[in-house]
Formats: structure tokens, sequence, C-alpha cells
């Protein structure tokens, strides 16, 4: 039986060893469409120590459910981000290096990518500057998620990236990570690359959600 407790403390080891983010900064969520509750990593835990007795369960309106660990500081954020987007069931924030390059430099970055197009389906927005954990982070960050977008960069601090499972939330970050370090090889020699045609990115997208992968 699936376990959203042991799915995040895989997800939590994953991200620790997938270059996106660095000691314990980042969290990861996943939501129970059937029950509505939040499943968060605790704050500022080592994922190599983490049990399943550590994550912490919430309710869609943020009060705790079980758990006797402090949540993670972003639980509002997170807790926003499901609310604003009813068909997404996991999240995870990372600080991932040339993703970040441009959320300090207020860029967003473009769909030049069928990558980017098939998994993060629009351009990445940057969050106006907010303090971490703060409600206006988690403000700003719905406001760049509420078009159907699977990522966006909050500024000066890392990346929120988003799916309808831990799976294409993960893929989300790290095509998101690729995508950004792309760019910035592109722009050190000098030149930009062609954003995609809307039209195919929207083929791209409908492909990614309903095709892709092997047919049953
Ligand atoms: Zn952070």
């Amino acid at each position: 039986m699936y376990s959203y407790r042991k799915a995040l403390i895989e997800g939590g080891k994953t991200l620790l060893h997938s270059g996106l983010t660095v000691e314990t900064w980042g969290n990861l969520s996943l939501r129970d469409p059937e029950s509505g509750l939040i499943y968060l990593t605790p704050s500022g835990m080592d994922y190599e120590i983490c049990t399943e007795e550590d994550i912490v369960v919430l309710f869609p309106d943020g009060s705790i459910s079980s758990g006797t660990r402090t949540p993670s500081v972003e639980k509002d954020l997170h807790i926003a981000v499901y609310r604003t987007r009813p068909e997404i069931n996991a999240i995870i924030h990372t600080h991932p290096i040339y993703s970040t390059i441009f959320s300090c430099i207020g860029e967003q970055i473009p769909l030049f990518l069928d990558e980017a197009a098939q998994s993060l389906s629009a351009p990445v927005k940057v969050c106006p500057y907010a303090l971490p954990g703060s409600k206006e982070l988690a403000k700003a960050c719905t406001n760049a998620l509420s078009h159907g977008e699977n990522a966006c960069l909050l500024k000066s601090h890392g990346a929120v990236c988003i799916g309808r499972t831990q799976k294409e939330a993960f893929k989300a970050a790290k095509v998101l990570e690729m995508t950004a370090e792309i760019y910035w090889r592109i722009r050190a020699i000098g030149k930009m690359p062609d954003s995609l045609d809307p039209k195919d990115v929207a083929a791209m997208r409908h492909f990614a959600l309903y095709n892709y992968g092997q047919q049953k």
C-alpha cells in the first residue's frame, strides 16, 4: 500500500543527493487527494536521518493533524500552492545553483527547450522578494503558479516546482535546473535562445500530460 510518509522520506534523500539543494535547505510535500491531508517534511532536519515519524501531517487549513516535529518554515507556501492548484499533489522547494542565478537577477527563464515545454509548461517567473517563511512569500509564489505553470523562482532564494505526483515534481525541478544552466551558457557566449512557438508548447504540454511513456 502506498505510504505518503515513506514516499516523502525517500523524496528527501533523493533531494539531498540530487544536487538541487545543500544541507537541509529545501523541503517537500505531498497531498493525499482523497483526504486532502498534506504531508510535509520537518524544519531543518537532515534528510538522511529523518524517519516516517518525523513527517508532519497538516489539514488543508494548515493546522496540524499529526506529528510532533515543527513543520518546514515554508508550510504556508505549500498550503497556499495546494489551494491554488487543486490538480497537483506534490511540491518540491529547492536551492539550485543555475536557477538561483536568474532568481537573484530577477529575470524569468524563457521557454526555449522541448523538455521545458513538456515539463514546466510556461516561462519560469521570478516572484518579488519576500522573507523565507512569510505569508508574503506564499502569496507571491501562488501568483507565479496560478496559470498552469509548474515552476517558479523565489527572488534571491531558490525554486518551487510542482506536479501531479512527486515523480513529476522532481522531473520539473531537474528540467528547470538543466534549462537554467543551458540558458546561462547561451548568455555566457553573448547569445539569446529563440523562444518556442506557443502552439508547439501547447502541443508538447498536451503530449506530456496525456500521452508520454508506454501506453497500457
Ligand atoms: Zn528555501
